[in-house]
């Protein structure tokens, strides 16, 4: 954002965190809530607690790399901890997968959310740009176009065009539907790994690294209220009976002025491509998640929604499992010129777009090593 003149947008605002579990609300803002979580005996809190401090301390994440976080936690941690707070948790962000999660997944959870605490309560601090990520994205689109860039949206890639093993161009199609080829120097593509394949051929290997990752799709759901459902800006939800994984009050952490008056409640969920909850439609999907909402706040009627907006992503979340830094797939492709960055290229880290933004960084150098050494090469 400095780069871009656009850094005094950012702002950071305390944040509120609760979990659902147990039929229970608790409040899990700072260390000292997780004292007070009574669905957990005493002693589990002062363990779950001194965990997280443990994990904090471990420098060397790959030490972790052979083990399931899964695993992990069960050995180390156990007990009520571990079954009422942290496995509810993963299976309720990785479904199924849960147990396939690589322990460097939790290591980088845990110490993402101590980095971001701040003063001796340890609470929270989230930033978020004046605006949204528009004021990102609409200040890069005016930067790339001023420099003679063009920016082609909805314009599906189809083919990625290749002569004698080096990436010439791409064969799109244009929103009025017509098929059009480019050329290009280089083709940097951050499709998912799953289309990739698609859009060009790829030797076995690379290909096998690729398709070997499953991703979990996202379905979200953004009400607009006439009442704040929870004074929390993020819920945990620690119960399986809950079909949603995630409260986010988002007008619990920003003035609810900036959105007319309304309160944005923000229900999220991670799921299979399969699962059925997936495929309903947006109607179906509000019969089966607002009879929940009465758990976080009795009062809530159907009547308070002012407006629904709903979606669904199909390459959401990676599921990174274990050993993975040995079949990560290298962002310099077998094709000559042509490069890949995606989510699943996202490691030991989870994905998070100031991530990509790091990875995108780190691409520009390599490609601008290949066009040096190509050079080089040709002198
Ligand atoms: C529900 C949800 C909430 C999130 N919340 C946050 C958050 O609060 N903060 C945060 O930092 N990160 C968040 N993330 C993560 C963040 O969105 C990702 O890390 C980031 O968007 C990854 O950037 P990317 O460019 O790699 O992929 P994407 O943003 O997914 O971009 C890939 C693009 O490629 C396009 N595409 C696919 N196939 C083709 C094709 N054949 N031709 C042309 N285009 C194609 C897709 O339409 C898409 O626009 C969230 C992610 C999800 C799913």
């Amino acid at each position: 954002m400095k780069d871009l003149g656009i850094h005094e947008y950012m702002k950071w605002y305390p944040s509120k965190v609760g979990t659902y579990t147990s039929g229970k609300v608790y409040k899990t803002t700072t260390p000292l809530d997780l004292l007070r979580l009574d669905a957990i005996p005493l002693i589990d809190r002062i363990k779950l607690g001194l965990f997280a401090m443990r994990v904090k301390r471990i420098k060397e994440w790959k030490d972790l790399e052979n083990q399931t976080a899964d695993f992990w936690l069960r050995e180390r941690l156990g007990g009520m901890a571990y079954e009422k707070v942290w496995a509810p948790l993963l299976k309720g962000k990785f479904g199924d997968f849960y147990d396939e999660i690589g322990m460097p997944w939790f290591w980088s959870k845990i110490q993402t959310r101590f980095a971001s605490r701040q003063g001796i309560r340890q609470r929270e601090m989230l930033g978020y740009p004046d605006g949204s990520f528009d004021t990102v994205f609409d200040k890069l689109q005016g930067s790339i176009e001023s420099k003679g860039g063009e920016i082609h949206i909805s314009t599906p890639v189809i083919k990625i065009n290749v002569v004698d093993h080096i990436a010439k161009g791409i064969k799109a199609v244009a929103p009025d539907g017509k098929e059009f080829d480019m050329d290009f120097d280089c083709i940097l593509s951050t499709v998912p790994s799953f289309s990739f394949p698609n859009l060009v051929d790829l030797p076995v290997e690379y290909r096998e690294r690729l398709t070997s990752v499953h991703y979990l799709a996202a379905v979200v759901v953004i009400l607009e209220l006439s009442h704040a459902l929870t004074d929390f800006y993020w819920m945990n939800i620690a119960d399986a009976d809950v079909p949603f994984l995630g409260l986010i009050e988002h007008t619990n952490m920003l003035p609810k002025e900036w959105y007319g008056g309304n309160n944005i409640l923000y229900m999220t969920n991670y799921l299979d491509r399969e699962d059925p909850v997936y495929s309903l439609s947006q109607e179906d999907l509000l019969d089966l998640y607002l009879p929940h909402l009465n758990k976080f706040n009795p009062k809530f009627e159907r009547s308070w929604i002012k407006a629904t907006h709903y979606n669904a992503l199909s390459a959401a979340q990676p599921i990174i499992g274990t050993n993975y830094s040995k079949v990560i797939p290298d962002h310099r492709t077998p094709i000559e010129r042509l490069y890949l960055a995606n989510t699943t290229q996202v490691y030991p880290e989870d994905r998070g777009t100031n991530y990509s933004i790091k990875m995108g960084r780190r691409i520009v150098e390599t490609i601008l090593e290949d066009e040096r050494q190509l050079w080089r090469n040709w002198k």
